[in-house]
């Protein structure tokens, strides 16, 4: 058995933005007040439905993803809240997140997700630069991020994220490290900062443009070289890197996205939304109007994970944090060592010096060097 198996995270999707961005696939897509309010309306039916089969688990986190959830209106962030609450078995400190853009929220509205439960917030930002939030569609300017940011201090928010972005087009290590150097400048600076490179998927805008040849994008060293910067300025500016692409003050880690690379249990709510729990995966249909018309009957098919890909996962994604594997974790979840699945292929990264072992054999780790290899490591403990 998985320690803390009895625990679960919800995450809750919120399908619809604005407009949609240049390089995003997410399941997103605009949508007018009616479909917004009519999808409200089938989540609380999900949720109360759904929350019977797992009365006897401990929700330690609530994430509202998506998408733009800070498209709901105060009334509706309440009723959704105040469903959760009302379904399901909350612990007293549960981290309840909402993923907000600049544009779409104001004081009033950040008061009311504040007094709904909402203790954390996820700004999505990207960059400080106008041009590139332009090159990349965006809806908003540095300027609207600054007044966000500024009304959830006001309403109170003392958790804040922001997401940022580098190897976008037009960008340069040097305007990646302004956008850095600005956030850290925030009064009070945010306590989380995740950093992604722009990863172009199939079926963007900007994929095409690449594919085209009409994008200006940073070559491969310079992308190295925000990476680096990355890890240098944060980490000066007392950032801990948690996980490859995540920087907290201490204690401020992400307890959901944890979750995940803890392999702990987690139900997805909402349209195309996966879940695994009791080592089963499954997800919602993509289709809006059938999720509307029947959000508990759209689930597709289950799929229950042998023990070598429970172990696999286990791996890959621990690996993920900077504190590593928890070796005793494995032997509890599965009864023996990873060292009796994976031994070569652990002797060997620690001999390239991409793995080491922390806290004794405790936690099994990689390097700084087998982190900025990470893929290349934790594919090899694929069957
Ligand atoms: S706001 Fe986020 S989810 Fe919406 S289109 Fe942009 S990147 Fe995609």
């Amino acid at each position: 058995m998985m320690r803390g198996e009895m625990e679960l995270e919800l995450y809750i999707h919120i399908p619809f933005c604005v407009k949609k961005c240049l390089y995003c696939d997410f399941l997103s897509a605009p949508a007018g007040e009616e479909t917004r309010e009519r999808y409200v309306q089938a989540l609380l039916s999900e949720i109360t439905g759904r929350s019977r089969e797992y009365r006897d688990r401990l929700v330690t986190s609530v994430f509202l993803g998506g998408g733009t959830p800070s498209l709901l209106t105060d009334g509706q962030m309440k009723r959704l809240l105040g469903t959760v609450y009302g379904s399901f078995f909350l612990a007293q400190d549960a981290e309840i997140t909402v993923e907000a853009n600049p544009g779409t929220v104001d004081l009033k509205k950040l008061t009311a997700y504040g007094e709904a439960g909402v203790n954390r917030l996820s700004i999505g930002l990207q960059s400080g630069d106008n041009g590139e939030l332009a090159a990349i569609g965006r809806i908003h300017t540095w300027e609207q991020f600054l007044e966000a940011y500024s009304q959830a201090r006001q309403a109170g928010f003392a958790n804040i994220n922001v997401d940022l972005m580098s190897t976008l087009p037009g960008q340069t290590t040097e305007s990646y490290c302004g956008t850095l150097r600005k956030v850290l400048a925030l009064d009070p600076p945010p306590e989380h900062i995740s950093a992604y490179s722009l990863i172009l998927e199939e079926g963007t805008v900007l994929y095409d443009r690449h594919q085209a040849g009409l994008l200006d994008l940073p070559d491969e060293d310079e992308d190295r070289r925000m990476y680096r910067e990355t890890k240098r300025i944060l980490e000066e500016a007392g950032y801990g890197r948690y996980e490859i692409s995540n920087y907290a003050r201490a204690g401020f880690e992400c307890r959901h996205n944890c979750g995940y690379w803890q392999r702990r249990d987690y139900l997805g709510l909402g349209l195309g939304a996966s879940s695994m729990t009791g080592n089963v995966r499954f997800q919602n249909g993509e289709e809006l109007e059938h999720y509307l018309r029947d959000p508990l009957g759209c689930r597709k098919e289950e799929n229950r994970l042998t023990v070598t890909e429970q172990m696999e996962e286990y791996m890959f994604l621990g690996l993920r944090l900077t504190e590593g594997v928890d070796t005793e974790g494995f032997r509890e979840a599965f009864g023996c060592a990873p060292e009796e699945i994976y031994g070569a292929v652990i002797e060997k990264n620690i001999r390239d010096g991409l793995l080491r072992y922390r806290r004794g054999r405790g936690h099994l780790a990689l390097t700084e060097r087998g982190m900025d290899l990470a893929n290349y490591v934790m594919a090899q403990f694929l069957a």
